[in-house]
């Protein structure tokens, strides 16, 4: 067991033997990746579409592994969620990201927001809205500046108790907003209970825009019905201007996405926010 630990890792290498070797190996690699700092948060920025200007930012974490390098989230992010250290990663996040946010709006003398996405097991499970109020106390942060993501696949199952977790969360005065919308299962007829202010519409819909007129009307159709709803819209996986005019003329407030950056380290951001012209 010894050796294992200290062996390179292959994710889903059938030679290192069992599903449970393996996640005892990665759950003890994340465990030592939170005690010596390997995770790392980029920031990718949120354009308002209209007034061209910087909206605020996703955080997306990173995880630095020694020899490695840098493992993307959706490879950990599962793991992690399986372990249940999710909750402990997700605390730092949190933690991070409302620090991060509060230095840059000092720094800038802004308003940006922060976006930061939940797994499901913190939505179920933890005391989130413990955790988050936590993080902004410790970051003297305005719950308006933050905004919290959960997906749509989060939400199902026992419905009710999904509206309750929102409802407290909300109750903090942060924004909450519902990612990957429309790849995930939920019934429409739910939408209207949900207590969200921002519908992110998934880059699937997105990234066939203006060759795709089957997408170009289910994004017109989900920006739409977010407005009659009262709730806005950010569109993910943005790349190229064709679909910027397309969203601006849909009336989508926000666009995220290549075009306008990758996300970025701390230090990068603060150049492209430095560099930034209309
Ligand atoms: P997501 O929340 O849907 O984040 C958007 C992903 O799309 C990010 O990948 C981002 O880098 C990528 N992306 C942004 N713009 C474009 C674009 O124009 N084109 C393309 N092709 N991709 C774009 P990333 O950073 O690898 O994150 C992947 C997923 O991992 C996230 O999807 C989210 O579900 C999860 N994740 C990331 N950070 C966290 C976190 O702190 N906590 C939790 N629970 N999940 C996280
Ligand atoms: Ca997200
Ligand atoms: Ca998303
Ligand atoms: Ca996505």
């Amino acid at each position: 067991a010894k050796d294992l630990g200290r062996s390179t890792f292959h994710f889903f290498d059938p030679v290192l033997g069992s599903a449970a070797q393996k996640s005892i190996v990665i759950e003890s690699q994340l465990r030592e990746a939170i005690k010596h700092k390997q995770f790392e948060l980029h920031f990718q920025p949120q354009i308002d579409l209209a007034s061209k200007t910087i909206f605020g930012f996703e955080a997306l974490v990173r995880w630095n592994k020694p020899e490695e390098g840098q493992i993307p989230p959706n490879v950990f992010i599962p793991i992690a969620e399986q372990s249940g250290l999710i909750v402990e990663i997700g605390e730092w996040v949190l933690d991070e990201a409302c620090r991060f946010i509060s230095r840059i709006n000092r720094k800038f003398d802004s308003q940006y927001m922060i976006a930061v996405n939940l797994s499901a097991r913190q939505f179920k499970d933890s005391n989130i809205t413990h955790a988050i109020k936590k993080a902004m106390v410790n970051a003297r942060i305005k719950p308006e500046c933050l905004d919290i993501e959960v997906t749509e696949t989060m939400l199902m199952g026992n419905i009710e108790e999904a509206i309750a977790h929102m409802q407290d969360i909300k109750a903090l005065g942060v924004q909450l907003s519902i990612d990957d919308f429309g790849t995930g299962y939920s019934s429409l007829s739910y939408l209207k209970r949900f207590p969200v202010n921002t519908l992110k519409v998934d880059r699937a819909f997105v990234k066939d825009i203006p060759h795709d007129t089957d997408d170009m009307a289910i994004s017109a159709a989900i920006i739409a019905m977010a407005h009659k709803l009262k709730m806005h819209v950010i569109a993910e996986g943005v790349e190229t201007q064709e679909q910027v005019d397309f969203l601006r003329d849909n009336h989508c407030e926000i666009g995220q996405g290549y075009l306008f950056s990758r996300p970025l380290a701390e230090k990068e951001l603060i150049s492209f926010i430095e560099n930034y012209k209309i």
